[in-house]
């Protein structure tokens, strides 16, 4: 199978071919031709798969027709809106959008939160074909009008399982009910809960069901091992991979926000180029530390769970899994960043005996048998020495210190303290009676602004009181700004 045999335009094919794709990934050769029928898609894909360019690649074509060079914002409604979870993966499905679409005069835009909407408004009201959001911002933007999705032709949710995990059904329920009735609807989903099933049953009419790996299937090129190591060696354990096997780009899972700036801030002090990205990161600070990995300029990046989806790192070898994740499906979603696209790769994982559950739960989920290492003992000492070498004894007593005086503050109240129940204790807590899923992205569980069609267009009531109180008695001043909006 080709790309000329899927019915692209020869635009899109330029692109796909300047990016060196020479047959297309068995979901883009099967949702490609059903997209561009115009039927509705349920897709079951992970990232990896080459899911993106299988919406993205049809979703140009058939915007195609609406090309046009107008200079008029109104020439160019928003047609189609692709949702995804995350700013991440927003930034990476707008990459996509823009290299795809290189040929093609549509415009587009990318809406997400935790930054300002001044630019974000700026760029919709020129008029954009295409609008990747998170769903929170995209709300904010329509209740400040500065989004009109009355033209909308095609409704893209990615990642929809993740959606729901972090609490966005009620803006989802809200987005849909301001679209026309008239539409196409494609969802991927990695995972097919009951709740994604109702979720496709409301939206998705006839949908068209394409499945390209099963659930939880993880990549055969993927090598797979465990070296045993105890917490308080674990540092050393990683140095010594480093160092001994030359890894030039390494992401490294920790379970804790603290624990990545615990590691980033060991490993910098070790001289090696490391950033750590994860919820308490300002949006800035993390699409830096991003670029500068897919740039090769640090050679570590340490990361939170938050960062297992959705991350498009080109080439990626190398993940280790600093400490095992409470959840044997976020291990999928982690080692899932390597061994994309047919490369091979590594999933390193340093497992203390107190994390042996739940390394039995993910062998359990992948049906395999994980292959047990030993790292170099006598390497490992070597290694040790030389921290302490480096950095004075003291600093090892520290971390020992540090471990037995949390333990005596852990233990009274939640029972036997170690990494893992530790970790599991403080989710829960995060999680609160919610029953939310906590997503390491933010510190609390996301809460809809706009639970109701109503409270939307009280929201936009409300503004509009301030923005009248705001001029009270002040002529000159609101007829300047009124001005200045005309412009
Ligand atoms: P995705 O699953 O959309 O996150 O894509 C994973 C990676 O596969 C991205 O780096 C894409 O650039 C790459 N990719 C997508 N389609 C193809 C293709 N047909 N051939 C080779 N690589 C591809």
């Amino acid at each position: 199978m080709t790309f000329e045999q899927l019915g692209l335009s020869a635009e899109l094919l330029r692109a796909v071919h300047e990016q060196g794709y020479t047959e297309p990934t068995p979901i883009q050769a099967q949702a490609i031709p059903v997209i561009l029928e115009g039927k509705d898609v349920m897709g079951g894909a992970q990232t990896g798969t080459g899911k993106t360019a299988s919406f993205v690649l049809p979703m140009l074509k058939r915007l195609e027709v609406h090309a046009n060079n107008s200079m008029s914002p109104a020439k160019h409604p928003i047609r189609a809106v692709i949702l995804t979870p995350t700013r991440e993966l927003a930034m990476q499905v707008h990459d996509s959008v823009k290299t795809y679409g290189k040929y093609l005069v549509l415009r587009s835009a990318l809406v997400y939160g935790g930054v300002s909407i001044d630019t974000q408004i700026a760029a919709v009201r020129a008029g954009v074909e295409i609008l990747v959001a998170t769903p929170g911002r995209l709300l904010d933007h329509i209740q400040q009008k500065t989004v009109m999705l009355s033209k909308v032709e095609i409704l893209i949710l990615d990642e929809a399982d993740r959606m729901l995990d972090m609490g966005f059904l009620p803006d989802l329920k809200q987005i849909i009910q301001l679209l026309p009735m008239q539409r196409q609807n494609l969802m991927f989903s990695a995972t097919f809960s009951d709740e994604i099933k109702k979720l496709a049953n409301k939206i998705l009419k006839d949908p068209v069901l394409i499945e390209v790996a099963r659930r939880n299937s993880i990549s055969e090129l993927i090598t797979h091992v465990v070296y045993p190591v105890e917490v308080p060696q674990k540092q050393s354990a990683l140095m010594h991979l480093i160092k001994k096997q030359n890894l030039q780009q390494v992401l490294v899972f920790t379970r804790t926000k603290i624990g990545a700036d615990r590691l980033a801030h060991f490993l910098s002090r070790q001289n090696i180029s490391c950033a750590a990205i994860h919820g308490d990161r300002n949006q800035l600070q993390r699409t830096q530390a991003l670029e500068d990995f897919k740039q090769n300029a640090i050679r570590v990046l340490v990361a939170t769970d938050v960062a297992a989806r959705g991350l498009d790192i080109e080439e990626l070898t190398h993940v280790i899994n600093f400490e095992l994740p409470n959840n044997p499906e976020d291990y999928v979603h982690r080692i899932g960043r390597t061994g994309r696209a047919g490369a091979k790769g590594y999933a390193i994982s340093f497992v203390d005996k107190d994390e042996d559950s739940l390394l039995a739960s993910i062998e359990k989920l992948l049906g395999i048998k994980v292959k047990v290492d030993q790292l170099d003992e006598s390497e490992l000492r070597k290694q040790q020495n030389e921290f302490v070498k480096k950095t004075g004894p003291a600093k090892e007593d520290k971390e020992k210190t540090r471990f037995s005086q949390e333990r005596k503050r852990f233990e009274p109240r939640f029972g036997k303290y170690n990494e893992t129940n530790y970790g599991a204790t403080a989710r829960k807590t995060a999680a609160g009676k919610a029953n939310k899923i906590e997503d390491p992205l933010f510190t609390q569980p996301y809460i809809s602004k706009y639970p109701d069609i109503a409270s939307l267009a009280t929201a936009g009531e409300l503004n509009k009181k301030t923005i009248n109180k705001r001029f009270a008695n002040r002529a000159l001043p609101a007829l300047f700004t009124a001005i200045n909006k005309q412009k």
